[in-house]
């Protein structure tokens, strides 16, 4: 098994040959493995928030390297940092480091800000991510009408927006009385047994210790002893697992541009079928990509998986899709990576409403259907268009004709042209 966090021989020396040179830290050398939940521990001063800000990167180390994911960060671009500390690492502080003047909402989807994410998705993942820690309820609040322990769960929220796999915590707890504290370190906890994050934790409080799988003990810059706690089963991975999370960093490096879940759906999809074309394997990946992002439902899944490659399916043999759902499902079940589908609450705007019901009238005169909702969403698309102007009447025809593979609505024409008809009456009803 493959660290994925290493730390080799690092050494901060503050003011370096001045007469005030001071070791912050010193050779420290340390592995953490994927799944692995550990703590440093020591005495205040003895160096252990500057060597989790070598992890990352946000420090930079007087001798010695930190890989993550077997990416030294030393030689990195300050680009390829930010990506790999937004894709890797998610970080959360002793002062919760939230922005007072922003809601607890704008807070949560503010460092997925730089991606070219819409509003909409961000603000749907943030609630989600509140809601799992019970503080959706506050997503209007600001964080000074929040207490303590709130505030470092929606910092919490924060960190894990890009579903980073590694957690670095600097006292997390350090300002909170003992009951948010263990609010907080039963959180923490959860996600490292029941989603798979790899936590590394800093703390001064021995009654924090139980939590971890092993125990970096600190002392004047450098790990004096390593403990394992007997009474957590080891974070070993099985083989599956581990070749899996390598897939997953070697494809990091192949696609930096990937989301994690883009990666995860590639790893799986190469992982579970090792003989297939490169097409097929590719529309298994966008199906996997599909459940992933619980655009479908297991049952689905599995349906899409023994379709016919013709009709835009896996062309899986029934009994190699009930399998291959049932690893797929069986692995994202331990990192609980599917982000179930919330029904949207959004009230309807003006013009959807009038899109609806422009659609429902044309369909009432037309003996044939829409089988899929694809249809009718697309459907549904091109009407808007047209109620927007962005399309003229002839464009309006032609799409609704054009084949469903195409972008069309896949209509025949002669339907085509009497929804444009009953489109134009509809219109000038509504001007
Ligand atoms: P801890 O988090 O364990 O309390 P730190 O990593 O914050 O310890 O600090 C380790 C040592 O490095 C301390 O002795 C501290 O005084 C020193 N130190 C930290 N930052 C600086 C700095 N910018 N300049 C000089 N010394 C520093
Ligand atoms: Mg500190």
């Amino acid at each position: 098994m493959k660290p994925i966090v290493k730390v080799e021989g690092l050494s901060v020396i503050y003011n370096l040959g001045k007469t005030n040179e001071a070791v912050a830290i010193s050779e420290v050398t340390l592995d953490v493995y994927p799944h692995e939940y550990v703590i440093i521990y020591g005495p205040s001063g003895c160096g252990k928030s500057t060597l989790l800000y070598c992890l990352t990167g946000l420090e930079v180390p007087t001798r010695g390297k930190v890989l993550i994911a077997n990416n030294d960060i030393s030689q990195m671009t300050p680009e390829e940092l930010v990506n790999i500390r937004r894709l890797w690492t998610g970080i959360i502080f002793q002062a919760y480091n939230l922005i007072p003047t922003l809601s607890v909402l704008d807070n949560v989807t503010l460092p997925q800000t730089f991606g070219s994410i819409s509003t909409e998705i961000k603000e749907k993942k943030a609630h989600e991510l509140l809601k799992q820690f019970g503080i959706d309820h506050l997503s209007n609040k600001y964080p000074n009408q929040l207490s303590g322990g709130q505030q470092q769960r929606v910092a919490i929220a924060r960190a894990l927006t890009y579903y980073p796999p590694i957690l670095i915590a600097d006292e997390p707890t350090g300002n909170l009385d003992s009951a948010s504290a263990e609010v907080v370190m039963n959180l923490l906890a959860e996600l490292n047994e029941k989603r798979g994050k790899t936590i590394i934790l800093v703390t001064h409080n021995a009654f924090h210790l139980r939590y971890a799988h092993r125990i970096f003990y600190m002392k004047d810059g450098k790990i004096v002893r390593v403990v394992r706690n007997p009474e957590k089963k080891s974070a070993t991975p099985t083989n599956e697992e581990e070749r899996i999370s390598s897939e997953i960093e070697a494809l990091a490096r192949l696609y930096p541009h990937l989301s994690q879940v883009q990666l995860q759906a590639k790893a799986l999809s190469q992982y579970l079928l090792t003989n297939l074309t490169e097409l097929e394997i590719e529309r298994i990946e966008a199906i996997v990509a599909k459940r992933v992002s619980g655009k479908i439902n297991r049952s689905q899944f599995e349906t899409a998986l023994n379709l016919p490659f013709s009709e835009g399916g896996a062309g899986l043999y029934v009994q190699k899709a009930r399998e291959f759902a049932s690893k797929v499902e069986e692995i994202l079940a331990k990192s609980e990576f599917i982000q179930e589908e919330v029904p949207s609450v959004r009230p309807l705007s003006g013009l959807d409403i009038k899109v609806q019901e422009a659609r429902r009238y044309l369909l009432e005169g037309y003996d044939g259907s829409l089988k899929r909702e694809e249809e009718i969403n697309r459907l549904d698309h091109f009407i808007r268009l047209r109620m927007e102007s962005k399309i003229n009447k002839r464009q309006f025809t032609r799409f609704l004709d054009m084949p469903f593979k195409k972008g069309g609505v896949g209509l025949n024409r002669r339907t085509a042209r009497n929804f444009t008809r009953d489109l134009e009456l509809v219109l000038i009803k509504y001007k």
